[in-house]
């Protein structure tokens, strides 16, 4: 079978490797679709720990080919997606119930090996069923949306809270849509690409704004603003320095800046303690998908989170390489891996 590897920093390329064999608790899934991720970059660049040589890939959905000795509630034939975070069940932090940040973590397409292959293996307990008429390239997004579920659950949103979202790409426009289905009333999308804003207020952003266009605290949360004085929920998705910074201003006294971006590794920004002690700001990260990841499967299977309009293009396993190696073109959401193609 094809498979997408990581040699080493700066090293892709998609080889022809043997197909994987089930463990006893193991389902063997034919990849319909694997989304690329921001994080596949970071892997590529090395700004992202891991563990060469390893297939990439943790946004994957497919059909069973086989099942373990041990399989129960899985058969041959059905759909399932992955979660890819492996969490030991034993350390102190997963008894405690914060299986993402396990000592022991092990993730599917980072530490071993993903779904940028014609075939993965997915351990039962990692499996959720998805329906059998769902379109098979929908599936690849539960593993983002789990991971924005978390950071929704984590900012407190509620029927008629005011929400910003940072950013305008996949996480952002899934965040827009979650912070909507959780009762904002207003959901302001910030993003330099204006085709993006569009798509946002499409999904049910009640306003975009360019933050290349004015200052945007003082166009967001400024006197004459869209929300005078901030907003309760500012949503970071752009994992970028300057919307962090963007996020403490944005939230109102009391407010919460949830940064759910993931920055480079060893980069820094300048923050005024101060500013947030004073206005009380509650600034929170959010980390995977602890425990989100049935509830992805069922708004994914409900068709209540739009992804089709989120699908740049379809490449195939010998395209990707390219893909994940060069920075996302312009306009361009989420990318699909698609081994049929
Ligand atoms: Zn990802
Ligand atoms: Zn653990």
């Amino acid at each position: 079978m094809k498979a997408m590897r990581l040699e080493g920093i700066g090293q892709l390329f998609t080889r022809e490797v043997d197909k994987p064999t089930p463990g006893p608790d193991d389902l063997l899934v034919r990849v319909e679709a694997c989304g690329v991720c921001g994080t596949d970059r970071h892997l590529f660049h090395g700004e992202f720990p891991s563990r060469p040589p390893v297939t990439l890939g943790h946004e994957f959905s497919g059909i069973i080919e086989a099942t373990g000795s041990h399989v129960s509630g899985f058969a041959v034939g059905d759909r399932i997606t992955g979660d890819p975070n492996i969490a030991c069940g034993r350390c102190s932090h997963c008894v405690n119930g914060r299986v993402n940040l396990c000592r022991n973590l092990q993730a599917i397409g980072i530490h071993r090996d993903g779904g940028f292959a014609d075939y993965v293996l997915v351990p039962q307990k990692q499996a959720f069923l998805l329906p059998a008429e769902l379109d098979p390239m929908h599936g690849a997004f539960c593993e983002p949306l789990a991971c924005c579920l978390h950071g929704i659950d984590l900012a407190g949103i509620q029927a008629g809270s005011s929400v910003v979202v940072l950013g305008g790409g996949v996480i952002g426009l899934l965040a827009v849509q979650l912070a909507r289905l959780a009762g904002a009333t207003t959901v302001i999308l910030s993003t330099r690409q204006a085709s993006r804003r569009t798509l946002a207020e499409e999904l049910g952003a009640t306003a975009s704004v360019d933050p290349s266009a004015a200052d945007i605290i003082e166009t967001i949360a400024g006197p004459n603003g869209l929300v005078p004085g901030g907003v309760d929920v500012v949503l970071e998705c752009a994992g970028v320095g300057e919307t962090v910074i963007q996020a403490t201003k944005l939230a109102r006294p009391g407010g919460t800046a949830v940064i759910l971006g993931v920055m480079p590794q060893g980069e820094t920004i300048s923050i005024e303690p101060f500013d947030l002690l004073f206005r009380e700001v509650k600034l929170v990260t959010s980390f995977l998908n602890p425990f989100t990841h049935r509830r992805a499967a069922d708004l994914i299977a409900s068709g209540k989170i739009e992804v089709e309009r989120l699908i740049s293009r379809k490449v195939s396993l010998a395209e990707a390489p390219a893909v994940v190696s060069n920075p996302p073109a312009k306009g361009e959401v989420k990318v699909l891996v698609v081994p049929g193609l």
